[in-house]
This record gives structure tokens, sequence and C-alpha cells, in this order.
């Protein structure tokens, strides 16, 4: 099987200046599309869309957008459909994690801040993208940025599993909206990758943050990278996932598919 391709697609990726949504931005220009990285860190996102528009002048360009504003996220792909003329993909992978607490002493306006980013920031990013690909009749594809937190608790705060376990739902039921117009919603979901995300929250390095990941890791000798994440999500994205909608992939080396207790 030849590998994924993108060529005269056209994608936007959200959380696209750092981590998984870097990683994802690099991955689908090197495979054809036109790259636009959307994202609040403008030097990152900035500095991140020229280097990889080195390889291939115009291939990736940035723009701000704060996913928590809508009008953000509709300006952003209304100027990326003026720009490259259509919208193909959407890879919503913007996302916090933050400390909230206990459940007995849940921080709720860190759960509002989560839910905003996580959830109704995706949201903003699914509505905007099917609208575009509906009205030009694209066949597009949606793939949200998950994690094993939406199909499991104790990986992160509760405010963090209830805002992708809500991202799940989403998925599952743009999918069933809109597949009578030939656009396909996903979700490629995560174990632990050393990212500023994960680092920041449990207050490591990147080396640091990869052997704790590998020490709980039930597939063995190997480390989960942004990388990984982001051939799972190039999958998902191109034609090769055609008929491949409201699904999940899982991307944990097994983690959620057993039960700890019997290793
Ligand atoms: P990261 O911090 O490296 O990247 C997240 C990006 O999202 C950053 O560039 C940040 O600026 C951007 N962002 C944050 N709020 C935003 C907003 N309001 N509008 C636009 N952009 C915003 O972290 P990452 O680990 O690469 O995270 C990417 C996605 O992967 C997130 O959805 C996260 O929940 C998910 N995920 C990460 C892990 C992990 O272990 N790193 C595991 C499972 C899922």
């Amino acid at each position: 099987m030849s590998r994924p391709r993108l060529d005269g697609k056209v994608a936007i990726v959200t959380g696209g200046a750092s981590g998984i949504g870097e990683a994802a931005a690099r991955l689908f220009a090197a495979s054809g599309a036109t790259v636009v990285i959307a994202d609040i860190q403008d030097a990152l996102g900035e500095a991140v869309a020229a280097s990889v528009a080195e390889s291939r002048p115009g291939s990736c360009t940035y723009a701000r957008c704060d996913v928590t504003d809508e009008a953000q996220v509709e300006a952003t792909v209304a100027a990326a459909v003026a720009a490259h003329g259509r919208l193909d993909v959407m890879l919503s992978n913007a996302g916090v994690l933050l400390p909230t607490g206990p459940v007995t002493d849940m921080d709720l306006a860190g759960l509002d801040r989560v839910m905003a980013v996580n959830f109704r920031g995706a949201a903003a990013c699914v509505k905007h993208a099917a609208r575009a690909m509906v009205a030009a009749g694209v066949r597009g594809a949606i793939v949200c940025t998950g994690s094993v937190a939406c199909v499991q608790g104790g990986f992160g705060p509760a405010s963090y599993t209830a805002s992708k376990h809500a991202l799940l739902g989403l998925v599952r039921a743009a999918a069933g909206e809109l597949g009578r117009h030939g656009v396909r919603v996903n979700l490629v979901s995560p174990g632990g990758v050393a990212t500023p995300l994960s680092c920041a929250v449990v207050g490591v390095g990147a080396e640091e943050m990869e052997a704790m990941t590998e020490a709980h890791n039930v597939l063995r000798g190997k480390v989960l990278r942004a990388s990984d994440v982001a051939e799972a999500a190039l999958f998902l994205a191109s034609d090769q996932a055609g008929f491949i909608s409201g699904h999940n992939l899982v991307v944990d080396g097994a983690t959620t598919a057993v039960n700890p207790v019997v290793l």
C-alpha cells in the first residue's frame, strides 16, 4: 500500500505551532497539502510555517486564530478558502490541559476554560470547516485530536477527561450529520506524548516525560512521538480512509485496550 498523500488538498491545522499539531502540519505539507497553521502562539507559528515553506514555497502559512472565539475560526476558514480556493482537511487539534484539581475541589473556572478550548473550540472548527466543505461540494475530512481521555478516566483531571469525552460525542454526531454530504469526521486519540502540554502538567522535561511514558507502556520497545500521531491523522485525512467516518483511532499501544491489573 502506498503512503497516504494530500496532493492538491488544502488543510487547516489548529494548534499547529507546537507538539502534535506542528508534526502534523509538517507531515501534511510534506505529503502534498497546502497547510494553514492556526494558533495563538504567533512567533512559534510563523517560525514553523516559514520552516515548512522552505522545502516547498507556499506550502505553509500561519494565521492567528483563538479557537475559543468563533468569529476568528470563521474568519480563518474563510481566509483559507479565499487564498487557496477550497478547504479539504480540518485538523482540529488545539488543546489545553489545566490543573483543575480533584473533583471534590474542582476549579470550575478552569473547567470552563478547558471546555472552551478542547470542546467548544473544536465544535467551532467542525462547524465552520463543514460549512465551507458542504457549500463547495468538497468531500472533505475533519479530524479532531482526542486523547485516551476520550475513552477512559485517569489521564489528567476530570475537566480534561470530560472535555475529551464530549469531543468524542461531537465527532460521532457530526459524522452522522455530514455523511450525506460526503464529509468524513474522525478522531485521532493519542496516549502520552512528550510535548509542551504534557511536560508542563507533569513538571518535567521532554526526556524525563518520554522515560515516564515508556515505563507505563503496554507496547514495549518504542516511545510514542508526535510524528506517530501525525501519521495516524494523515491517514484519516487522506482518501485512503475514504470509508472511515465516526471513528476514534486510538494511538496508545494498547494502553486503553487492556486491564492493567492482569498485566
Ligand atoms: P502543545 O501544547 O504542544 O500544543 C497545543 C497547541 O494548541 C499549542 O501550540 C497552543 O498554542 C495551541 N492552543 C492552545 N489554546 C489555543 C486556542 N485557544 N486557540 C488556538 N490554539 C490554541 O500540546 P500537544 O500535546 O501537541 O496537544 C495537541 C493536542 O493533543 C491537544 O488537543 C491535546 O489534548 C492532545 N493530546 C495530547 C497528548 C500528549 O500527551 N501530549 C495526549 C493525548 C492528546
